[in-house]
């Protein structure tokens, strides 16, 4: 099957190589050309534009930044939409809203395509290892087609309905995940603020009931002040942000989620948005930590 990807960053780049390392003919395409290279050299083949890769593609992945980028790339000048052939596959990998994810469904519809959103839980290194959790919806024999490609990529995928609820359950996991930071950031501090060590915060928080690979990861380097990406915090924002709209708009009144994204959006004020979503310890913990 000819493949295509678009948008190469942090994720899109090892994800696209799974593709290739899996014996897939791919294409890919990225805003700044640079991010091609490795790609070229692992031998993909790179194309001038999203409607120049989707017109050689049987299926055409994308993993892109937000909203703005998803939409831009599948519906602006250029775009997928413009060169999808009847009968292609659309497979939107980046973290959206249900209704942007909506239009652009609409919009490669109406040129006989198909569209599955196909959002994931996992970050860098489980992008790297073929390990993400991929939560899929929208055209279910797209989704079937695409399902050794998609096996590439993740260990466990999801087909979870109709266009919008795949959308719709990543917010919700990313509402939990940034909550869950938020309160590992704010115990942190406090525990600092009392003359307790924070190491013995990791420690303890590991041995009982709320142990758990995220805080396992990433607590000893935010105590060693290293940020380094893996899910850059200016997307942590944006999806509480989204994750927000949805309550709002679902009529479910929440609170500490709305903290949240308030914490991430102090922290994004802060200037750190291109640091990894853990750098909110900066924020929360600020006269201690921040060099
Ligand atoms: P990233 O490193 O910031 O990459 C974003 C990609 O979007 C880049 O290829 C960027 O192109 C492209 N882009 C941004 N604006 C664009 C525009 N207007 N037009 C065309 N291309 C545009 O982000 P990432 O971490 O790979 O995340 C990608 C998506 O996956 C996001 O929706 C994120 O929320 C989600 N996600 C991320 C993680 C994670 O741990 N990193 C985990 C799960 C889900 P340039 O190279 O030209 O900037």
């Amino acid at each position: 099957m000819k493949l295509g990807f678009v948008g190469l960053g942090i994720m899109g780049q090892p994800m696209a190589l799974n593709l290739l390392r899996g014996g897939h003919e791919l294409t890919v395409w990225n805003r700044t050309a640079a991010a091609c290279g490795p790609l070229r050299e692992a031998g993909a083949a790179v194309a001038p534009s999203p409607a120049a890769l989707a017109a050689i593609s049987d299926i055409t992945f994308a993993m892109l930044a937000d909203p703005a980028a998803a939409l831009a790339v599948a519906c602006g000048p250029g775009g997928v939409g413009e060169g999808l052939r009847a009968g292609g596959g659309y497979v939107d990998m980046s973290t959206v809203d249900a209704a942007t994810s909506a239009q652009i469904a609409a919009a490669m519809t109406a040129r006989g395509g198909r569209f599955l959103e196909a959002p994931v839980s996992g970050s860098r290194q489980p992008a790297e290892q073929g390990t993400l959790v991929i939560l899929a919806a929208g055209d279910e024999d797209l989704y079937d087609e695409a399902a050794p490609a998609l096996d590439l990529l993740g260990k466990k995928r999801l087909y979870l309905g109709g266009v919008g609820n795949g959308a719709r359950m990543k917010l919700v996991v990313n509402m939990v995940m940034g909550g869950m930071m938020t309160a590992f950031c704010e115990g942190l501090t406090l525990a600092r603020a009392t003359g307790l060590a924070p190491a013995d915060v990791l420690e303890v928080l590991d041995a009982g009931a709320i142990a758990n690979p995220m805080f396992r990861g990433k607590g000893p380097r935010m105590l060693a002040g290293d940020y380094a990406v893996a899910f850059p915090l200016k997307h942590m924002s944006k999806d509480l942000r989204l994750a927000r709209a949805l309550a709002t708009a679902a009529g479910a009144d929440l609170p500490a989620s709305a903290a949240a994204d308030d914490s991430f959006a102090r922290a994004l004020g802060d200037g750190d948005g291109d640091l990894d979503f853990s750098a909110l310890l900066r924020t929360v913990d600020r006269p201690a930590v921040r060099p």
